[in-house]
């Protein structure tokens, strides 16, 4: 197992309902699956329950199955022995990816219950993406799918020549709901990642799909917008009952060079 005891970082061995290493340290897997390796006390991390239920409904209604469908190919294309999903939240990108062992960290249970219970091709496990209970150079490829990019992490796990995956909105993601909260909605930057490992392809997808209201409000309780949005804007999104939106990722591709 390439998974490491988050105290001693020795490796981490299955023993029925939890897993331990060599000092004794254990650790216990979730009555859902998944593994709790997060050695903070503190529970309000992560996505919250209402905000996990807002994600799995609106990703349910297929708005954004064309950026699985591109993760599921690449992941093919790489056909990784070992892959890391860096903030898989409920496991929807996760699930359909292709390798040997996948792993999927997360630090909201909420969306690592809905995980691991309905994914069983993948170990979820609680943890920091800044802290990843994995050894160094384990991984075949890494994934960031609209989470901060741990760079040093990534750095650290992938194997020479693995492949890294940065998934982020683009420019107009999301564009014409903004425009229907702000007076002056802006567009999403794109800035560059600073890291060693070379860049080797970078493009866009997009998709314009045309919610409905409970699609729309969906949306709007995923996003970060929910916490900075004023009441008279979020009631004026309750007023629309169609509208089309543009759902637009930008994709790079980088690769570890043999060091
Ligand atoms: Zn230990």
């Amino acid at each position: 197992m390439e998974l490491l005891c988050p105290v001693c970082h020795e490796v981490l061995t299955r023993e029925d309902r939890r897993a331990v290493c060599i000092h004794g340290h254990s650790f216990d897997y979730a009555r859902s699956g998944y593994l709790n390796l997060q050695i903070s006390q503190r529970t309000d991390q992560g996505d919250n329950k209402l905000m996990v239920n807002a994600r799995t409904a609106f990703l349910h209604s297929g708005a954004y199955a064309f950026l699985k469908e591109e993760l599921t190919r690449l992941s093919q294309k790489y056909s990784p022995e070992v892959l890391a999903d860096l903030g898989c939240g409920e496991g929807y990108y996760t699930s359909s990816l292709c390798a040997q062992r996948k792993y999927g960290f997360d630090l909201s249970k909420d969306a690592l219950i809905y995980a691991s219970r309905h994914d069983h091709s993948t170990r979820y496990i609680l943890a920091s993406i800044f802290h990843l209970p994995l050894a160094d150079h384990c991984a075949d490829l890494a994934l960031t799918c609209f989470a901060p990019p741990a760079l040093s992490e990534v750095e650290r796990i992938l194997k020479d020549n693995g492949h890294y995956i940065f998934v982020s909105p683009g420019p107009d993601h999301l564009f014409e709901m903004k425009s229907l909260l702000y007076e002056k909605p802006y567009k999403n930057v794109v800035s560059p990642l600073g890291t060693t490992m070379s860049l080797k392809e970078e493009y866009t997808i997009e998709q314009i799909f045309t919610a409905d209201r409970e699609q729309l409000q969906n949306l709007f309780r995923m996003t970060p917008y929910a916490y900075r949005t004023s009441l008279r804007a979020t009631q004026k999104l309750e007023d629309i009952q169609t509208v089309k939106i543009t759902a637009q990722f930008i994709l790079r591709i980088y690769q570890k060079e043999k060091q």
